[in-house]
């Protein structure tokens, strides 16, 4: 099978890639092994929170001058980032994903611990806020799925009460969970929302909300609504009558699912072929190094041939990366990777200290080309968090460099396929 291009992962940053490529006409194909990132997402596309230093950053495009080189907002350079960045709300709209946020100015997101963290994009059904310290409300009822374990309203009533909100807590109980309730292990925020999209079900729990409120001006909800359609949210809201918020939950993340399901749709209905629940085992390269073929688990002796190929497989968390008693390996291509040797280095006894593996991955030039024992491959770009050079933890730019090395490497991949035109 021949594709223009082949991407190896179908997270935020493959799919990104693949709707760019695809809807500039070249024929492309992703390959997914499974779950990425997108599952685990916090309702907000983080671009750059903190400087390596642990700074707190308040302009993202402004403090990208205080990067180290090697991290790959460097790489790519200050200008092309700044015009990703501010290209991927329309990309994300035109694929249906509704965000608020600019990438000269960070929000405010609140996690479901109720901490206040910085963030770009926040996805439609989530509030950020402007200020870390800003008072949300006068009072706020704060509602729970009666037996959900992964929203904790303690937590939330007592950040909200530290910025001055007064919290009423309440259950809401409805026959419907009840079968979800036999089991715990079945009563996460992906199996209520299936339940809860269900329009009379919805509408159902929205008026016992409403019936709930007393004087209180905000109604805070867990997001466990809109797996499919995140209209839903706006839909309780206007049922509820006051402002309402959602709150992201424990994973899985019903609008991190919604938006990886979207993003799929629309690399799909351009036309792209998604092979999911695949795995790419090994690649053929042809005498000057550059990468011929991929070959998959399922497919067998069936190569996949193309002209350009792209690594989006991700990091630790999702087997881009791996880890032997010998070092850590990109284990498709084997790539030039930055990392250290020496196993001491990897990590911090200490689980909330900076975790220095989080920032290993592929060495690039500014084309986003991967190398192999120091050649640049120039049909290989690596994307997304396979890169090394950042720690999207600690820096909190997960987001942002799927979003934006995605969208440069498909022009680096259109600007040759109209070279050759
Ligand atoms: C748990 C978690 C939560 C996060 N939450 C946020 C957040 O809320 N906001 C934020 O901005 N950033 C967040 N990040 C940072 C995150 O890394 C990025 O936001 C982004 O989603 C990463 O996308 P990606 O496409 O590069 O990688 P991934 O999402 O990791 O996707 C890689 C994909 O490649 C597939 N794959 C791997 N190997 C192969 C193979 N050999 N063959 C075929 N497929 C393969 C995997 O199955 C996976 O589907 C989070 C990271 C983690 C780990």
């Amino acid at each position: 099978m021949k594709f223009d291009t082949i991407i190896i992962g179908g997270g935020l940053a493959g799919l990104t890639c693949g709707i760019r490529l695809q809807k500039a006409g070249q024929k492309c194909a992703i390959v997914s092994a499974g779950q990425s990132a997108m599952h685990f997402f916090s309702g907000s596309f983080d671009l750059l929170c903190r400087l390596p230093d642990g700074t707190e950053v308040s302009n993202p495009v402004e403090d990208m001058d205080k990067l180290p080189e090697y991290h790959p907002y460097s790489v790519l350079g200050k200008e092309k980032v700044r015009k990703y960045a501010m290209e991927a709300r329309d990309f994300l709209m035109s694929c249906g994903i509704r965000t608020s946020g600019d990438c000269t100015r960070n929000t405010w997101r609140i996690t479901p611990t109720g901490e206040r963290k910085p963030s770009w994009l926040t996805v439609s059904d989530f509030t950020a806020l402007d200020s870390k310290d800003e008072k949300i409300a006068e009072k706020a009822l704060i509602v729970n799925i009666s037996g959900y374990l992964d929203f904790n309203t303690s937590f939330l009533a007592e950040s909200f009460e530290s910025h001055g909100t007064r919290c009423r807590v309440e259950s809401l109980k409805l026959e419907e969970m009840e079968r979800l309730r036999n089991n715990p292990s079945e009563m996460r925020a992906t199996n209520i929302a299936r339940v809860m999209d269900r329009d009379e079900i919805w509408i159902k729990a929205a008026g016992f909300v409403r019936d709930m409120i007393k004087d209180e001006d905000l109604v805070v909800l867990p997001a466990v609504f809109g797996l499919k359609n995140a209209e839903i949210t706006d839909r309780i809201r206007e049922v509820t009558g006051v402002r309402t918020i959602f709150i992201a939950t424990m994973p899985p993340s019903v609008p991190g699912i919604r938006s990886q399901m979207t993003l799929k749709a629309e690399f799909e209905k351009a036309g792209g072929r998604f092979l999911p629940g695949d795995t790419v085992i090994d690649a053929i390269r042809d005498e000057d190094g550059r990468i011929s073929s991929i070959c998959t688990y399922n497919l067998g002796e069936i190569r996949l041939h193309a002209d350009n190929f792209v690594l989006a497989s991700g990091s630790f968390f999702s087997k881009g990366l791996c880890a032997s008693p010998d070092g850590i390996y990109e284990p498709i291509f084997g790539i030039d990777l930055n990392c250290s040797d020496d196993r001491a280095e990897w990590f911090d006894r200490s689980f909330w200290k900076r975790q220095n593996y989080i920032s290993f991955g592929a060495i690039t030039d500014n084309h986003l080309n991967a190398s192999k024992e120091g050649k640049i491959i120039d049909n290989l770009y690596v994307i997304g968090s396979n890169l090394g050079g950042s720690n999207t933890l600690h820096e909190g730019c997960g987001g942002g460099i799927a979003l934006i090395t995605a969208l440069a490497a498909a022009d680096e991949i259109i600007g040759k396929m109209e070279e050759r035109r």
